[in-house]
């Protein structure tokens, strides 16, 4: 007889075959048990029959308790009103561990308290599924940057200074200097493309947002390709191929998982046809004003999730909104080849009120320009030295961009809030567990 993974139930049609699981719901009467299974693989039904098996047997399926680890013997067979398609009938039960009174039950809890018991949230059968697809998107960002000819290269999460200004920053000591958590690993990318041409990072990175949002964690994960000779269009193009490259990913292998979570696979199938829309930010106002929903808003300031919704949800698919204001960007972005005021940038919106899922650029390249910008940053010249040297020796154009994973699942999965996309959130109010 062997022992089997759930998932694999259907390759053992009407074969005895034993399973490691844990009980996760269960109803009896006098004459029949059906236990709710799961073994981190798949969920199924064990059906265990009075008449069919010992007095002992019969009576340990009656009163195991929700979480108990034990070992199953039965036969499997087909079972058209689960989803899942196969249910095992049960002959034995070896129990391995037994369980307390578990606190999640079948009732409805609120977000506290399973935030507080998110290492036991996490076994339940929406989070199971998220996890498959958060898996899935990762397994898949490796397949399509391996084919397309780009190396991983790992950037530092404890640096010496901050990209991006320093109102996020999460400060620490490293000896007797200050030393900060990445909040992106871009600036040691782009010495990576100068190095080998095609890389990404994919890292956690840190952000101490002070607001509230469904859409931002403080520790989250980010991949960020950075490509050399190369112009923002072209960058444009692989953004669009990855994100469709994804979304069909996780059609193909995450199906039960999709399932489980009731999205619509029609919507997502609408997402893997390219090419996505590309909007100015100068049509984006006038799109915003022209819809009457939005009095307030004027060029020159950064959208916020109302407006990314509202454009996103215009095309009913993933929108690239390209060339912002450069007073709301960061220094290193490429000014406009005839503009002073924006500069070559898109953001990737996307629809069903997820909001940017990407922020990408062309780079600046000339060393004078990039040295003037961090002054007026209101940062230390001398943190950037390094980086300025990737523009003396051999700069070329260049282009990159940064998905947020836990971003990019929330809206595959169709979630409505980003705690529930990475397997322990660090919000603003929580560190814990
Ligand atoms: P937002 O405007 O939503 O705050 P951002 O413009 O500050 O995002 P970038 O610095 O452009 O973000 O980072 C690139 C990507 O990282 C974003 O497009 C998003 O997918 C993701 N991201 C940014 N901040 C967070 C966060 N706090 N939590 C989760 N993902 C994030
Ligand atoms: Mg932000
Ligand atoms: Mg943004
Ligand atoms: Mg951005």
């Amino acid at each position: 007889m062997q022992t089997i993974s759930i998932i694999d139930a259907k390759n053992h049609v009407d074969e005895k075959v034993k399973i490691g699981v844990w009980l996760t719901n269960k109803r009896s009467s006098g004459k029949i048990a059906f236990l709710q299974l799961r073994d981190g693989s798949a969920f199924f039904q064990g059906v265990v029959v009075k008449n069919n098996v010992s007095e002992e047997v019969f009576k340990r399926a009656k009163e195991v308790k929700q979480e108990t680890s034990m070992y199953v013997t039965g036969t499997i067979h087909e079972d058209a009103r689960s989803h899942f398609g196969y249910e095992i009938e049960i002959e034995d039960i070896e129990i391995v561990g037994e369980s307390e009174n578990y606190p999640i039950t079948p009732k409805e809890h609120g977000t506290d308290f399973l935030m507080d018991h998110r290492h036991l949230w996490l076994r339940s059968k929406r989070q199971f599924a998220i996890m498959q697809i958060r898996n899935e998107m990762i397994r898949a960002t490796y397949e399509f940057f391996n084919q397309e000819g780009f190396i991983k290269l790992d950037s530092p999460i404890l640096t010496g200074s901050a990209p991006e200004g320093t109102t996020e920053l999460f400060h620490t000591e490293y000896f007797d200097r200050d030393a900060y958590l990445s909040q992106s690993g871009q600036l040691y990318a782009e010495a990576g493309a100068m190095a080998y041409g095609k890389v990404f990072t994919f890292g956690p990175t840190f952000r101490a947002e002070k607001s509230k949002t469904r859409r931002h964690l403080i520790e989250f994960w980010m991949i960020e390709p950075e490509m050399a000779f190369m112009h923002q269009e072209e960058s444009l193009e692989i953004q669009e191929k990855y994100v469709a490259f994804l979304v069909q990913a996780v059609l193909d292998n995450c199906d039960y998982a999709l399932t489980i979570l009731g999205r619509d696979k029609e919507v997502l199938k609408e997402y893997t046809k390219l090419p996505y829309p590309r909007i100015s930010y100068d049509e984006a106002i006038k799109l915003l004003q022209e819809s009457g929903e939005f009095p307030d808003v004027k060029w020159g300031e950064d959208f916020g999730s109302p407006e990314e919704t509202y454009l996103a949800n215009h095309f009913s698919k993933p929108v690239f909104v390209m060339n912002y204001p450069k007073a709301i960007k960061p220094f290193y972005m490429k000014p406009h080849p005839t503009r002073d005021d924006v500069v070559v940038c898109a953001d990737l919106l996307a629809p069903e009120g997820y909001g940017e899922i990407i922020g990408g650029s062309e780079r600046a390249v000339d060393p004078a320009y990039l040295e003037a910008q961090i002054k007026q940053a209101g940062l230390d010249v001398a943190d950037y030295e390094w980086y300025l040297d990737l523009r003396r020796f051999g700069s070329v154009p260049h282009s990159g961009f940064g998905l947020g994973l836990e971003r990019a699942v929330t809206w595959i999965t169709g979630e409505s809030h980003i705690r529930e996309a990475i397997p322990f959130p660090r919000l603003l109010n929580r560190i814990y567990p």
